[in-house]
């Protein structure tokens, strides 16, 4: 996309005036110091830019866009709102992978992380080889945070699947993966934070240090402050990853052998377990055609004609160099001799570590939505889930487009204090439907989507919403349950003035 151009001080006095005088927005009527002049931009190119999200289907205006240089840039900004009579929303745009329009401002100012990101000085990754942490800019991307720590053998534990998503943006969701029943989300494998609150002032905090505001802004939603650096967790880097797939016609079975992995038992067989839906709905995806030999594809497709949905398995290995190829054979054996899958249906390679993080490209498509929806589902009733959910509506419907994620997650690993919301159960399962639709059918997807919630609710089946899209108050309280209070004295504390992060629409208009 083209870079647009800067307000001229002139010109910023204009709109100044203009917005003042139509009172159509609040963020320019407040002054803004002359340093942001050549850096907030409020032309068609960057307001469009900062009005649309991976998702396509949201697209609020902002007043205008903040490229900033520095992190003082953001810091006058969140002061200049601040001390405003009538304060301005401000989102920070990590990478633009929202769905749902939670990194918008509409009519305020929407700071876009990239410019920093480009910007040769600041945080960037720093790598502590001899402490094992990274220092990493909440702008950073997870691709660079991969590939500046792989150059000194090193890589952070729990990932994401896909990775050109920014640090402060899934550490202000989670940040899950094949590694989180492991590890914990990436949440859980941060060490100390800096934030600027939303008074403007920069905190640096940890469980040890401001641990009020570390665990606050740890799946916060942006709400208390924008993560500026992030010290992150590190260990040795695998020199290579057994990764495996394994085709199950049985719900339960699939689910048994999951948590046998996740609940420990067969807990040192892997360091990544997911697990996913293949549907009866044409032609093997890419999803499947890249990992299985053509041999087998055939086979694998009528499997899915018979039974309509069928299960697969996902799991890796990590091998240091030491491992011999007799070991790694006999490992892989032992795993799944005693798994319930389709006998024949599984295959296995061996990848190195980056090529493994990195299996998901990132591609973008303008003339595609992407009407997503990630749910987690309390074990206790996942048989539930499966019968009304997966059998009555996704079977039935037939309509669904792209991956369907499904794989267990351990309670004990995600910090109660941290704002992120779960089921109170010890296992539950993360569901992903990560739908793709076109600019005028997304409300079909939509519409399943909230026909799952529907029966969930009426099952009382206790769902948690991960990355959630919700607009009105009394969903946001239902949401946070015995959370809300805590989250919402956080807020009156961290940002009394309803600054931050609007897009998710938790605070504005109350
Ligand atoms: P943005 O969309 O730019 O921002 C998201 C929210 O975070 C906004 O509210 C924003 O204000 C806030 N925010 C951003 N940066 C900061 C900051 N520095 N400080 C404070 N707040 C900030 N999630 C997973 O957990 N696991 C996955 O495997 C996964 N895969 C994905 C794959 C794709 C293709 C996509 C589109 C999304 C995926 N996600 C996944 C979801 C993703 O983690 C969230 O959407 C995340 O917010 C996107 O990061 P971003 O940098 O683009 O954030």
């Amino acid at each position: 996309k083209s870079r647009s151009t800067p307000i001229h001080p002139i010109v910023m006095l204009l709109v100044t005036y203009f917005l003042c005088t139509v009172g159509k927005s609040n963020a320019l009527a407040c002054p803004l110091p002359p340093e942001l002049a050549t850096k907030l931009h409020v032309d068609q190119v960057a307001v469009d830019s900062a009005s649309s999200d991976y998702g396509n289907i949201v697209h609020s205006k902002p007043a205008a866009v903040l490229y900033p240089s520095s992190i003082e840039d953001i810091q006058r900004l969140v002061r200049s709102s601040y001390n405003c009579p009538i304060p301005f929303g401000i989102s920070v745009r990590g990478n633009g992978h929202s769905v749902n329009g939670q990194d918008m401002a509409r009519d305020g100012v929407v700071v876009d992380m990239k410019s920093l990101r480009e910007n040769k000085h600041g945080i960037k990754i720093r790598v502590y080889k001899n402490h094992l942490f990274a220092d990493v800019g909440g702008e950073q991307l997870w691709i660079d945070v991969l590939h500046t720590t792989a150059a000194q053998g090193l890589s952070p534990v729990s990932w994401t699947d896909f990775l050109y998503l920014s640090v402060g943006g899934t550490l202000s969701n989670a940040g899950i993966s094949g590694q989180t029943f492991l590890h914990g989300p990436q949440i859980s494998n941060v060490y100390e934070l800096d934030v600027i609150t939303g008074n403007g002032e920069l905190v640096t905090c940890s469980k040890r240090n401001n641990s009020d505001l570390f665990e606050s802004v740890l799946g916060g939603l942006g709400q208390f402050g924008i993560i500026t650096r992030a010290r992150i967790g590190l260990r040795s880097a695998p020199a290579k990853v057994r990764w495996s797939r394994a085709f199950y016609s049985n719900f339960s079975d699939f689910i048994r052998d999951q948590e046998r992995i996740a609940r420990g038992s067969q807990r040192d067989v892997a360091n990544y377990l997911e697990g996913s839906l293949v549907l009866d709905n044409g032609t093997p995806t890419e999803w499947i055609t890249s990992f299985f030999p053509p041999a087998l594809l055939p086979r694998i497709m009528s499997l899915v004609k018979k039974h309509g949905i069928i299960y697969c398995l996902e799991l890796t290995k990590y091998y240091f160099v030491d491992d011999t190829a007799s070991e790694i054979d006999q490992d892989l054996q032992r795993v799944f001799k005693d798994f319930a899958h389709v006998p024949g249906f599984i295959d296995a390679k061996f990848v190195s570590h980056q090529d493994f993080l990195t299996r998901v490209p990132n591609v973008e498509n303008e003339s595609l939505t992407h009407p997503w929806q990630n749910l987690f589902i309390p074990k206790s009733r996942i048989s539930d889930f499966n019968l009304g959910v997966l059998r009555e509506i996704v079977l039935k419907r037939n309509i669904t487009t792209g991956p369907v994620l499904f794989y267990p997650l351990n309670r004990h690993k995600w910090d109660a204090k941290s704002s992120a919301v779960i089921p109170d159960e010890d296992i539950f399962y993360t569901t992903s439907f990560l739908h793709t639709g076109g600019i005028d059918n997304w409300q079909v997807y939509d519409d399943q989507n909230k026909a799952v919630v529907r029966f969930c609710e009426e099952a009382g089946i206790k769902i948690v919403k991960y990355l959630a899209d919700y607009t009105t108050i009394e969903e946001w309280i239902k949401h946070f349950g015995s959370k809300w209070t805590t989250f919402r004295e956080r807020k009156a504390q961290y940002d009394p003035k309803n600054i931050l992060s609007p897009g998710q629409k938790i605070f504005n208009g109350i």
